[in-house]
């Protein structure tokens, strides 16, 4: 029974709307202009063979890191429903990471990263394990909050897969901490999202988290 679509399931075109950004000519340039002006106020020589261009890389940088926003259009085209229901699509978990992800602070604009471990039951449907990776980094490749993306994550995946439960454990460094010196540490911030059989069976949080190999998570 493998194959059929069941039309009560979303797919990923209702989650991650594609949407392609474009800069004009102008607007590069403007833009650049704008980094430049406060680049050589900070102190920066834009003088330099090496820094002439810093302005225009750094914009393209930002435009690089936060292609999120564009969705992911292979997401979009691969997600198919892969099982119905047979007796080895239930229960087991289906657990990927560590997936390494980036993302920029909504607050301060500066870097936040580290790792994502997704776990779901499957119920009718499964995905393809690169899927997970693909949508860990399209909710991470933007503007965000560690908690929103985790919660995004969770969301999406109930949405399209519409599983016994989903499990998100993401860890990760934030530069806007770190680098400026508000604590002497290099604090991990630790978010979890459950939905579904995670909710109420700290047994399965407790297999999840082993599987992942986090063992300080499991108590
Ligand atoms: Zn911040």
């Amino acid at each position: 029974m493998c194959g059929d679509h069941d039309p009560n399931h979303h797919d990923f075109s209702e989650v991650l709307a594609l949407k392609e950004r474009r800069l004009s000519a102008a607007d590069r340039q403007r833009f650049e202009g704008y980094l430049a002006e406060i680049f050589g106020a900070l102190g920066l020589d834009l003088g330099t063979p090496a820094t002439r261009e810093t302005p225009a890389r750094h914009l393209q940088a930002l435009l690089d890191v936060t292609s999120g926003y564009e969705g992911d259009p292979k997401m979009i085209k691969a997600f198919e429903t892969e099982c119905r229901g047979g007796s080895d699509c239930r229960l087991s978990q289906v657990i990927e990471g560590p997936i390494t992800f980036f993302a920029l602070c909504e607050h301060h604009a500066l870097p936040f990263y580290g790792h994502a471990y997704v776990g779901y039951i499957p119920h009718e449907q499964i995905l393809g394990i690169s899927k997970l990776t693909r949508l860990v980094r399209t909710f991470a490749k933007r503007f965000a909050v560690q908690e929103r993306i985790g919660k995004q994550l969770a969301d999406a995946m109930s949405s399209v897969m519409q599983p016994h439960g989903v499990a998100i454990y993401l860890e990760a460094h934030h530069l806007c901490v770190e680098m400026r010196g508000v604590r002497e540490m290099s604090p991990v911030t630790r978010t979890t999202n459950w939905r579904g059989f995670y909710e109420n069976d700290p047994a399965l949080r407790a297999e999840f988290f082993t599987s992942c190999g986090i063992h300080s998570m499991v108590r």
